[in-house]
């Protein structure tokens, strides 16, 4: 049986929202496929992972305080992260994880929290703590070259720069910053956003775009994943759409 390793990064702390909705449906499509799903869990002072070996890594949205918590555990582990970067392992980070890859957060207190600086964008909140980005968010993004629409929720104070390439074009909310045209950041393995929904749930494209990238990796193939029953999901996007964009 095929199966796909999965590391969850700091499930007790970047936990904002029901961003672990995101693992549960990661699993989920897998299962109802025959895959098998390995999730492993790390927290602050567990072993070391190692992130060369997993397929695919996973961590969610943070308040400050808790990303002021991890930073300096995560920074520890610079290297391994950005090795496994560069060799391909998928990345999916969420809002605050998001923040954490890039050069900094400064928080709304003012307080520089150091990214891993592995991209160049970096993240400043707005002093002023009613001065969020908050509500639905739709976005464009471009998947294989297929024009995807993408449906969550943003809450975040940070406002982020020097983005080379988003996630997509925003149709609807704010995106990296109050009225930006952009969102997240994205490469070919790393898909960084602040869509919480959570994110997957909202969007089965995105998630068989992540699951079919790591199983063609993986396997060196160029896998056609079986079509799932997705009549539920894209009644429910279909009613967010008209709601926010026709
Ligand atoms: N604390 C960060 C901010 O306010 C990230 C929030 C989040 O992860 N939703 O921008």
């Amino acid at each position: 049986m095929k199966e796909l390793k999965i590391l969850y990064l700091y499930p007790d702390l970047l936990e904002l929202y029901g961003d672990y909705g995101n693992i549960q449906v990661l699993r989920y499509r897998l299962e109802k496929r025959g895959y098998k799903a390995i999730i492993d869990r790390y927290c602050i002072n567990d072993n070391a992972p190692d992130f060369k070996s997993y397929d695919l890594v996973f961590a969610g949205g943070g308040a400050d305080n808790e990303q002021n918590i991890l930073s300096e555990d995560l920074l520890q582990y610079k290297d391994n992260i950005k090795e496994a970067i560069n060799s391909g392992v998928f990345f999916l980070l969420i809002c605050g994880a998001y923040q954490l890859f890039g050069k900094y957060y400064k928080g709304v207190e003012g307080n520089i929290v150091p990214g891993l600086n592995i991209f160049d964008y970096y993240t400043e909140a707005i002093t002023d703590r009613k001065k969020r980005c908050i509500g639905n968010i739709v976005i464009e993004a471009n998947l294989n070259g297929k024009q995807t629409k993408v449906i969550g929720f943003e809450n975040h104070g940070g406002q982020t720069f020097d983005i080379t390439n988003s996630f997509g074009k925003v149709l609807f909310g704010n995106g990296n910053k109050f009225g930006d045209s952009e969102e997240g950041f994205m490469q070919d393995n790393v898909i960084a956003t602040y869509l919480h929904g959570p994110l997957l749930s909202k969007n089965p494209e995105v998630t068989d775009y992540i699951i079919k990238y790591c199983l063609d990796r993986k396997y060196n193939e160029d896998i056609r994943l079986d079509e799932l029953d997705d009549e539920f999901e894209n009644n429910c996007r279909k009613q967010l759409l008209e709601k926010f964009i026709n």
